[in-house]
């Protein structure tokens, strides 16, 4: 195969009218995030030039199915903003949008394929094809279907497809080359000699991917096929079968791969996970489509891209030729800044959705809005991802905070020092009993003051505090926080911690 370097300008203008444009998924799973970012790249062309977004489920290969795969990936969609303007649930022009229920428009096309002489009908066993690959092996000769019952003539090959299986077969034609057009790299040309005779139509009478979607992108009008570049060794059959069946051709875009840190297959470690596993782990929608977008694609230096600046700038001949990294601490980072962009109500809201999921089970649902309001404002700069959140605002929810184990208390300047550590826990106890107004600077001054009668550091009285009311080392603003939780639970609390250090000694 032979390819010519995209050197900025297409071959073929995308930069035009309204595109038809496809995700066609095959239902074997969720979809990962490679797939996905083509899904975001296909869904933004078709917004960008005002044309359609059709969703065709190719579901061919019965043997892969996974049940439950297309909600999934209907789920992944809708989860992401990816509105769909044609499919297998909502119908359209040209449904059903099913592969598995388009068989008679495949059988008719194969027909064609026969009738013309540009297919045939295959009868190798399954042993017999097997003893080839071995033999092709043992001679270190390249795969590939050897062209066995290409030369069985029609009738005969007729009169026995009526008691034996049998496969059909593109008759690729043994001479010439066969060039596709492809926007991101020009024309990629391959001798045909180098292609076998590959199936089209399966035993089971079900069509493999290179017929049915030829099939279906003609019928369904499809101006570009976006993919990913691991079909781009199958383009030039897709492009024959097009040919041979008097059907133009769609342009192509096969987009290369996300790479791992370092290079190599991207794994579930690195980020390899699916859509709907990135909502679960805390990230919002916007930030997981601007940050898969801007992964191999680029606008200037622009990071961070809403979605409607995206779909006003994106052009889809810009993808990158070399494969990008998956960056997993620019996707954090991006998510933080969704995070903080959000209007107060609307991340108080989110917040709230997220805690009812992460909180433990005692807590009663739904969560009390008037509560998420108030401590929103105090963790809306420290959180990159929702999950970050509930370890954070817990202690706001329980009624008691277990006091965390004395030793956690007898650290640095407390270490070795039990008694200093519990009269402190006392003195703070009394103090706040006896302050007059409950806010933070109120409270922050009566700590200060405590702090200098006990003859500690303020900073090291208030990492104290914060430890017997939270429960934790790593909080939202002390005093802010100390006025939610409120005068009698953060006395019981420091008085609590009293108690255990003075049961230890
Ligand atoms: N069903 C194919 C896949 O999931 C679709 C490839 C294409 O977009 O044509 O890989």
């Amino acid at each position: 195969m032979t390819t010519s370097p995209n050197t900025g300008s297409a071959t073929t203008s995308t930069r035009g009218g309204p595109a038809r444009v496809r995700y066609a998924p095959s239902p074997t799973g969720d979809p990962h995030i490679g797939n996905i970012r083509t899904a975001i790249w296909t869904w933004l062309y078709a917004r960008h030039t005002g044309g359609q977004f059709i969703v065709r489920l190719e579901d061919t290969d019965q043997t892969r199915e996974v049940p439950g795969s297309l909600d999934r990936i209907l789920g992944s969609l809708l989860w992401l903003g990816l509105n769909w303007d044609e499919g297998p649930d909502i119908g359209g022009p040209f449904a059903p949008y099913k592969q598995s229920e388009r068989l008679p428009l495949y059988h008719a096309a194969v027909d064609r394929l026969l009738a013309d002489g540009n297919a045939y009908r295959c009868f190798c066993t399954p042993a017999e094809l097997d003893e080839m690959r071995k033999r092709q092996q043992e001679e270190k000769r390249p795969p590939g279907y050897e062209g066995k019952c290409r030369d069985i003539p029609r009738e005969i090959a007729e009169a026995r497809a009526l008691d034996e299986h049998f496969v059909v077969r593109f008759a690729v034609p043994r001479e010439g080359s066969t060039t596709v057009e492809d926007l991101l790299r020009g024309p990629v040309t391959v001798e045909n000699r180098t292609l076998d005779d590959f199936v089209i139509l399966k035993s089971d009478r079900f069509p493999t991917y290179h017929l049915a979607h030829v099939v279906d992108d003609t019928a369904m009008e499809i101006t570009h096929v976006t993919r990913g570049d691991e079909w781009l060794p199958s383009a030039p059959r897709h492009a024959l079968l097009f040919d041979a069946l008097g059907y133009p051709r769609p342009a192509y875009v096969h987009n290369p791969i996300i790479l791992a840190p370092g290079g190599g297959k991207l794994s579930k470690r690195h980020g390899a996970k699916s859509v709907l596993e990135y909502a679960e782990d805390g990230y919002l929608p916007d930030a997981l489509l601007n940050f898969l977008c801007i992964t191999g694609w680029g606008h200037g230096d622009d990071t961070v891209m809403s979605r409607e600046r995206l779909i006003e700038v994106f052009e889809i001949d810009a993808i990158s030729l070399s494969p990008a990294t998956f960056d997993a601490e620019r996707l954090n980072w991006l998510n933080g800044v969704y995070l903080r962009q959000m209007p107060e109500a609307e991340f108080a809201e989110v917040v709230a959705k997220r805690l009812e999921i992460d909180l433990s089970p005692d807590v009663p649902r739904p969560l009390d809005r008037a509560l998420v309001a108030k401590f929103t404002p105090l963790i809306k700069e420290r959180v990159e991802l929702l999950t970050d959140i509930a370890p954070l605002v817990d202690f706001f929810y329980l009624s008691e905070v277990a006091t965390p184990p004395v030793e956690q208390f007898l650290a640095k300047k407390w270490k070795d020092q039990p008694q200093a550590t519990a009269d402190a826990l006392a003195a703070v106890a009394s103090d706040l009993e006896a302050v007059e107004a409950w806010d933070a600077a109120t409270l922050e001054a009566a700590l200060r003051a405590t702090a200098e009668r006990v003859g500690a550091k303020a900073g090291d009285l208030f990492t104290l505090v914060r430890l017997a009311v939270t429960g934790k080392t790593v909080t939202p603003p002390l005093f802010e926080s100390m006025v939610i939780v409120g005068v009698a639970p953060c006395v019981a609390r420091v008085r609590a911690a009293e108690g255990a250090i003075r049961a230890s000694m």
